[in-house]
């Protein structure tokens, strides 16, 4: 996505122009370029974050390298007690981050909260280090001959973030980086930088020595110099997919362990014997929850059969209802999207879809929010008879815009998922067991909701998709946060 760079009006006003936390120390970049970040409900700059240079990476890479041997050398219960320290300290400043996503991001800020919690459990996973951590041995594998395993941390560590979950992403990262040994660099999306300095404000009351978590704001030339550095070791890149691709080819190919988490396109089928009035209110959280802004965000709903009538009428309905605006506002159901581009581009993909031939049920390119006019809303929209050919049914709008595609059967429903690039999360309504199972055996998303509109894995699960959604290996949080952030050293040993 491009953001539109400062003017110079906007240098003038008197907003905070963000810093890097690197080697213990907020310093300046010593960019020139700088973007602004905005309330999407006010549409007003509330900062200016810099888009840091690749000599801004070189000092955050050299100040890990050079707390590397040490913080390795920590005992694991030791990096463990830092992070339960962090964990009291979100707790102790939870309504702070939460209040901070809704300000810069624009969702409601119980939906901040939501996510905020999600993050704090990560924090209290990465703390069960000293059994996770653990590796295995075997004894007599020949004659006095016994076998260990041992997980070592793997060096810099980097994570580049995107604009939807501003606390919770970057918090799928940190504290396993930092837990297991390593040092890390982040780098959280331009658009939303303020979430991740309150994280880097309360680490710095972490007793973690300088140089082991380290802050570079900024964009792309950020980004290409983290996948081309030869001091870091390891990439976790979570953005939308061509992006995503790219990481992870330029990562891999300068030797780099990447796992990288690209876009989506979630499918949700409604079997007709699903319960219509629960499912259906669950699916539209799925669709319009955080303005639609989430990888795991039903985009496609497919009612099966006779499901169709009674769905469709039922979530144009309910999606009808929710209340549009400022998400700190009580009452508030769904906030503005990210930016004013955004705003633009999701109407200009309701524009298509009508242009192409879906048939619009529910329009909302003309919602307006009294005393936030300038705000960068978009109300419910709800599209019926989508097909795969159009723009809409196949490119991913991360907006509140539900696409519906009515199906036969099961298999044509499972079939639809086939035809899609993306993989990231699936989810079906159904009453039926044999269905659920047969869905879920056959999807191809990783990730997959029974009666669930959101599957979102919690932090001691694996988080990630396939095929164009998902670019790498091991995914992110649970244990394969611990594979990604070590190696397996095996020592043979006999005593002579
Ligand atoms: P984005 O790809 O525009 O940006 C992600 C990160 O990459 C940001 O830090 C940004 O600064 C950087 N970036 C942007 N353009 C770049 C470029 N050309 N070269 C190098 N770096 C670049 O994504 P976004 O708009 O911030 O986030 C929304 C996307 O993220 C959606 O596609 C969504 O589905 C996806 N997402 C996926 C998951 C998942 O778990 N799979 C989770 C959250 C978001």
């Amino acid at each position: 996505m491009t953001i539109p760079a400062a003017t110079e009006s906007d240098r003038s006003a008197a907003v905070e122009t963000l810093q890097n936390y690197v080697g213990g120390r907020w310093v300046p970049s010593k960019t020139t370029d700088f973007v602004n970040v905005h309330n999407p409900a006010f549409g007003k700059v509330i900062a200016r974050a810099p888009l840091s240079t690749r000599a801004d990476l070189d000092a955050a890479v050299a100040a890990a390298e050079k707390a590397f041997p040490a913080w390795r050398d920590t005992p694991v219960v030791q990096r463990a007690r830092a992070m339960f320290r962090f964990a009291h300290l979100l707790e102790q400043h939870f309504e702070e981050i939460a209040r901070t996503v809704t300000t810069e991001h624009g969702k409601t800020i119980d939906e901040s909260r939501g996510s905020t919690r999600r993050g704090i459990e990560c924090v209290e996973v990465a703390c069960g280090a000293p059994s996770l951590m653990m590796g295995y041995g075997l004894e007599q594998i020949a004659s006095n001959v016994d076998c260990t395993v041992f997980r070592q941390p793997i060096g810099v560590v980097a994570a580049i973030t995107p604009f939807n979950f501003p606390a919770m992403v970057p918090l799928w990262f940190l504290p396993f980086a930092v837990v297991t040994g390593n040092c890390i660099v982040v780098k959280p999306s331009e658009q939303v930088p303020l979430s991740a300095r309150i994280l880097f404000k309360l680490l710095e009351q972490c007793d973690i020595p300088p140089g082991v978590v380290n802050l570079v704001n900024g964009g792309r030339e950020v980004v290409e110099g983290i996948c081309d550095h030869p001091g870091i070791r390891a990439v976790s890149f979570v953005g939308s997919t061509p992006v995503a691709r790219t990481v992870y080819q330029r990562g891999t190919s300068t030797g780099k362990r990447v796992q990288s988490l690209g876009g989506a396109k979630n499918f949700v089928v409604v079997m007709p014997d699903a319960n219509f009035e629960k499912s259906i209110e669950i699916i539209t959280e799925s669709f319009y929850g955080c303005a639609g802004e989430r990888c795991l965000a039903g985009a496609v709903l497919v009612p099966v059969g006779e499901a169709h009538k009674e769905a469709r009428d039922r979530l144009i309905e309910s999606a009808r209802s929710l209340k549009v605006g400022d998400g700190m506002q009580p009452g508030v159901k769904m906030g503005p999207v990210i930016s004013g581009t955004h705003r633009d581009r999701v109407k200009q993909y309701i524009d298509k879809g009508e242009k192409e031939g879906a048939k619009l049920v529910l329009d909302g390119r003309s919602v307006s929010v009294a005393d936030r006019e300038q705000g960068f809303f978009v109300g419910p929209t709800v599209f019926d008879e989508v097909s795969p050919k159009m723009t809409i049914g196949h490119e991913e709008i991360f907006g509140p815009v539900a696409s519906i595609h009515a199906v036969k059967t099961l298999d044509d429903a499972i079939a639809l998922l086939h035809e899609h690039p993306n993989a990231n999360a699936t989810s079906i309504f159904t009453s039926s067991g044999k269905a659920a199972r047969e869905f879920s055996r056959h999807a191809t998303a990783s990730m997959v909701g029974v009666n669930i509109g959101v599957a979102a894995p919690m932090a001691y699960f694996p988080f990630g998709g396939a095929r164009d959604s998902f670019f790498g290996d091991l995914k992110v949080h649970g244990r394969d946060a611990f594979e990604f952030y070590t190696d397996k050293k095996v020592t043979i040993t006999r005593w002579l």
